[in-house]
């Protein structure tokens, strides 16, 4: 069997074509654009690349994406007084503080100060509530472009079995209640887990966000699974890999993400998304915006 390969690159800049027309309408309707602004604390060179992608990405789609800058020394009250200034402005819609922040910095603190109708990352625990009881709120963005990636593939979840591998607050957590939601019977894996690759094997859905380079074998895989690879990782020889052995993967298959352009490059479309819904409800508007 070989998979279907999940194009994120090519949903994504459908998701951001449909944003860029919300944005023209939320313009239209508001003599405004919505905002995003992203605080980075310090100098590493990652995150420096992150909010750079998405600055650029908001910029495509007519969204104000502004950066404001800390240095790695900066103290927690300077970081929380910058997040409360810039959530005293009416015109920003989100807020976004890089992590990971420089040691000595509180990110719980960080994050319990943002306001949580601005929250574009939904990491804010009223975010992570509404999202645990099934109410509407803002959703972390890399789970929400699995979730997009699965729908836009027509991957039935009702009843399907579901292994999340990843128990993390921003990704596998969230990942495995949006399954839930849509009634797939969901499992969370973890460092602890007995038997992972037993587990695996009875999966319809496999989700992997660990963070271990090429972690789950070929043989482990349901075959016709739809397996998404969240994780990121960065080899010796320098090249990005997923924690999936992806070719031994896409042998046994039905669909797969490729890392890259599977879910990483969802995770700045749906931040997009994200702004625009928060700014439309900040605004008392309507319309989510379709799903491509
Ligand atoms: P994390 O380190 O917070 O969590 C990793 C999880 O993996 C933990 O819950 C841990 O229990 C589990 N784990 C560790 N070793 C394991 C093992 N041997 N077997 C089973 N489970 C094990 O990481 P995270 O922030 O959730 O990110 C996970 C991966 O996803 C990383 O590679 C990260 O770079 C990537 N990521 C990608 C995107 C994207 O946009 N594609 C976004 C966020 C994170």
């Amino acid at each position: 069997m070989s998979a279907v390969v999940l194009d994120g690159r090519s949903l994504a800049s459908a998701v951001r074509a449909t944003v860029a027309e919300g944005v023209r309408d939320f313009v239209a309707r508001t003599g405004r654009r919505p905002g995003l602004d992203v605080v980075l604390v310090g100098d590493d060179p990652a995150s420096g690349v992150y909010v750079r992608a998405k600055t650029r990405a908001c910029a495509e789609v007519g969204i104000r994406g502004e950066v404001h800058r800390l240095p790695a020394d900066a103290s927690q009250s300077q970081l929380l007084a910058l997040v409360h200034a810039l959530q005293s402005h009416h015109d920003v819609d989100g807020v976004l503080v890089q992590l990971p922040l420089p040691r000595g910095l509180d990110d719980t603190a960080v994050t319990e100060a943002l306001d949580p109708a601005r929250d574009v990352d939904g990491f804010h625990p009223v975010n992570a509530g509404l999202l645990f009881s099934g109410r509407e709120g803002l959703v972390p963005c890399t789970p929400l472009g699995c979730m997009r990636l699965l729908d836009h593939a027509n991957v039935p979840l009702e009843g399907a079995r579901a292994v999340v591998i990843g128990r993390s607050n921003i990704v596998g957590k969230p990942i495995a209640m949006l399954l839930l939601q849509r009634n797939a019977t969901v499992t969370l894996a973890h460092s602890r887990t007995r038997d992972l690759p037993g587990l695996c094997a009875q999966a319809d859905v496999l989700v992997a966000a660990v963070g271990r380079p090429a972690m789950v074998r070929g043989a482990w895989i349901k075959p016709g699974a739809a397996v998404l690879d969240v994780g990121i990782n960065r080899t010796a020889d320098g090249t990005l890999v997923g924690d999936v052995a992806y070719p031994e993967a896409a042998d046994r298959a039905g669909f797969i993400t490729p890392v890259p352009g599977g879910v990483g490059p969802m995770t700045i479309a749906c931040l997009l998304d994200n702004t625009l819904q928060a700014a439309r409800r900040r605004m008392g508007l309507s319309g989510t915006g379709s799903t491509p």
